[in-house]
């Protein structure tokens, strides 16, 4: 399997909190990452650093330029549901957001957009809310909206900071099974969650960090492993 983002002795504080410790690991294609650990213990700002949102951080980051293009980094923030049902914003015109990292100068968008938008819609199966507004939308909805907009610049990598943490059970093991379908499609995801549980019917690999990494690899292995022993007090290996 090709690297896509190799990631090496990586470190981060804010002014005296050190939050990251010589993180080093590879994201290959096709991965499907689950991203784990306590409150606090750096997961948000790893995947900030990804993304380039945080540019003070030391170590290396290499992007497989090969095989990465660019705006092939897709992103799903964390999100509360929005309420505000006059917020004037519709499902289309939100999706559409997504493509503005493509252009330059005047952003205006084309028909070829707006077909891109419903290709999207069409694929994540909300193609009916299309020209609804977004705070009208339940919470589930609008997830997806979210996914959709991360989605239509056709990325490689999908990066999601606990995208369910304000939906239903139900809903949410349908938002993740949509994941899986993306993945299976080779997109490659990092998925950041508090909740071992809910998704590790769906990952390949787990990356559980405490600041430093405490484990990398399989779910099957992450299981098993010694070292989440000491972290849940049980041990399942033999
Ligand atoms: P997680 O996503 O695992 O909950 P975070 O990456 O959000 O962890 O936070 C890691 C640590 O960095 C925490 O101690 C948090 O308080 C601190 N932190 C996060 N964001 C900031 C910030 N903008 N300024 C200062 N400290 C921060």
């Amino acid at each position: 399997m090709n690297n896509m983002i190799t990631i090496r002795n990586l470190n981060f504080n804010y002014g005296k909190n050190e939050v990251l410790k010589n993180i080093s690991f590879e994201v290959a294609e096709g991965d499907y990452i689950g991203i784990v650990g306590p409150n606090g213990s750096g997961k948000t700002t790893l995947i900030k650093i990804l993304l380039g949102l945080i540019k003070n951080s030391k170590g290396q980051i290499k992007f497989n330029h090969d095989i990465l293009e660019k705006n092939s980094i897709g992103y799903v923030p964390q999100k509360g549901v929005m309420n505000d049902r006059l917020f004037p914003a519709t499902v289309k015109e939100i999706v559409a957001t997504g493509l503005l990292s493509e252009k330059t100068g005047f952003k205006f968008y084309s028909k070829d957009d707006y077909s891109r938008v419903d290709i999207t819609l069409n694929k994540l199966n909300i193609e009916n809310l299309k020209d609804k507004k977004i705070g009208n939308l339940s919470g589930g909805q609008q997830q997806r909206v979210l996914l959709a907009r991360a989605m239509v610049a056709n990325p490689s990598i999908l990066i999601l900071d606990e995208p369910t943490s304000a939906l239903d059970p139900e809903i949410r093991e349908e938002f993740y099974s949509i994941l899986k379908e993306l993945n299976e499609e080779d997109v490659t995801i990092m998925l950041v969650s508090h909740d071992i549980a809910s998704i590790e019917k769906y990952v390949s690999k787990i990356l559980y960090l405490d600041k430093k990494i405490i484990f990398y690899g399989s779910y099957n292995d992450f299981r098993h492993s010694k070292a989440m022993a000491k972290y849940f007090g049980i041990y399942t290996g033999e």
